[in-house]
């Protein structure tokens, strides 16, 4: 029989699963008509403010910058701007949608590649700090603003040593040729960033201190270089310890419909996650270093800068979608939802969201319960791979026609950065779940539209 892994959930959430508060779900999906995800802002502050308390307690001048291409929604970047947090972005369009938060363009970072003309240009008119990638596009950068009158303020991103193949950032050689470059009135090169893949906080550490070193020999040519910028990569824990080992220990092939394998699967157990891994990062003594990062970023006088976005969205949002058939086969249901797998990202990676969605029945009436009743959830369109998820599932109660599943946690890349209107189904729309005004009598959450689907 398929292991459970339950996942790691929050008291509002619960109290929207469990009767009363489950009967506003059900209300928003006849209202809304379709799938729909759930915005949970609060959780966004919260994530921010653990983020911001590490770099105080270690000490440390630290800015955290909030990686938008991980959700979509227009909520988050507003709790950013209110909050006076900057904002990473990659694109006219993220960059459009920060400001129009009300992000001041100070506290934007653009990073990815061979960012286009007009974005530089944009990025440099609003003083925006903008990550180097490679020395092409430091030269137009530099022409840029010498055609503006302003200098651009600039971070070099270095290529990983550990990741030497990764298709970002400046190797040794390009990196000295970078340095000299910026010897010039068009720059104010600010430091060095770069984005590591993976949760590895040994070797951020470890990279971290190469770049305040170059700081150092950066500052020797004249340069100001008193930012360095780690990137993000910033674990989340969906489930726990023991439900995530003994998953791998008991998972079979026939525990998924069709027998379907996967190559590998994202960590969905961390046990250092979020603000707790930069706490870790910033204690931890670099390689070759006798004291932690944090002491060594005080005593290089450099600000660092974090770029979270997964770990900002932890626990900020969950997806919901309604059971529109129950196919009986022998060993397991086929359960087909109103939605597609493209509501969940991680199929991109050709592997599977695995914390188990949690079913709330549409009645209130005790179904049997001789559970666990196995099922797979497959997709409400004609493709035979549109599963959410090919693991069958161990329900604890009979799913019916009608039932909402809801897949936790999905705020974080699963919920948008794939979505797409296939089959003329409609993108899923965002709603925003507040706490009850203090005056009001009712424990019951108010919710509004995203202004964005
Ligand atoms: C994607 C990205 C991030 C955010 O990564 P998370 O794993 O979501 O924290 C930060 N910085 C850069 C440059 C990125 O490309």
């Amino acid at each position: 029989m398929t292991t459970a892994l339950p996942p790691h959930t929050t008291e509002e959430l619960r109290a929207l699963l469990a009767p009363p508060g489950n009967a506003l779900l059900h209300e928003l999906r006849h209202g809304l008509g379709g799938p729909y995800h759930l915005l949970f802002p609060q959780r966004f502050d919260a994530n921010a403010a653990a983020f911001r308390q590490a770099f105080a307690e270690a000490g440390v001048d630290g800015r955290v910058y909030y990686a938008k291409k991980a959700n979509k929604a227009a909520v988050f970047a507003e709790r950013a701007a209110v909050g006076g947090l900057g904002v990473d972005v990659a694109s006219h369009g993220e960059l459009r949608e920060a400001l129009a938060a009300g992000v001041r363009g100070t506290d934007l970072i653009v990073t990815g590649p061979a960012k286009d003309d007009d974005l530089l240009r944009v990025a440099v008119l609003h003083g925006a700090l903008v990550a180097v990638d490679a020395l092409d596009e430091l030269d137009r950068v530099l022409a840029l603003a010498g055609r503006l009158g302003r200098a651009a303020k600039t971070l070099l991103r270095r290529l990983p040593p550990g990741q030497p193949h990764s298709r970002f950032g400046l190797d040794d050689g390009e990196m000295e040729l970078a340095l000299r470059r910026c010897r010039t009135e068009q720059v104010v090169m600010a430091g060095f960033s770069f984005h590591l893949n993976g949760y590895d906080i040994c070797e951020r550490a470890d990279l971290a201190a190469e770049l305040i070193r170059l700081c150092t020999r950066a500052r020797a040519l004249g340069l100001r270089a008193d930012q360095v910028s780690v990137g993000g990569g910033f674990a989340v824990d969906y489930v726990d310890a023991q439900d995530w080992r003994r998953f791998h220990e008991s998972t079979r092939p026939e525990h998924f419909h069709q027998r379907k394998a996967f190559s590998g699967y994202y960590p969905y157990h961390s046990p250092i996650a979020g603000a707790d891994a930069l706490a870790a990062l910033l204690s931890t003594n670099p390689a070759g270093e006798k004291s932690s990062l944090a002491d060594l970023v005080r005593a290089a006088g450099v600000t660092l800068l974090v770029e979270p976005g997964r770990a900002l969205l932890d626990q900020a949002g969950c997806t919901v979608m309604r059971v529109q058939g129950v196919k009986e086969r022998d060993a397991y249901d086929i359960l087909t939802v109103d939605g597609s797998s493209l509501s969940l990202s991680e199929q991109w990676f050709g592997s599977e969201f695995l914390p188990d969605p949690v079913l709330v029945p549409a009645d209130r009436a005790d179904r049997a319960d001789a559970g666990p009743y196995p099922a797979c959830v497959g997709a409400a369109t004609c493709l035979e791979s549109d599963m959410l998820t090919w693991r069958k599932l161990p329900f604890p109660v009979r799913p019916a026609i009608g039932d909402l599943l809801v897949y936790h946690n999905t705020a974080g890349y699963q919920m948008d950065s794939n979505e797409s209107p296939f089959h003329e189904l409609p993108l899923p729309p965002k709603v925003v779940i507040e706490p009850s005004a203090h005056d009001s009598a009712s424990p019951r959450p108010r919710w509004r539209l995203d202004r964005h689907p």
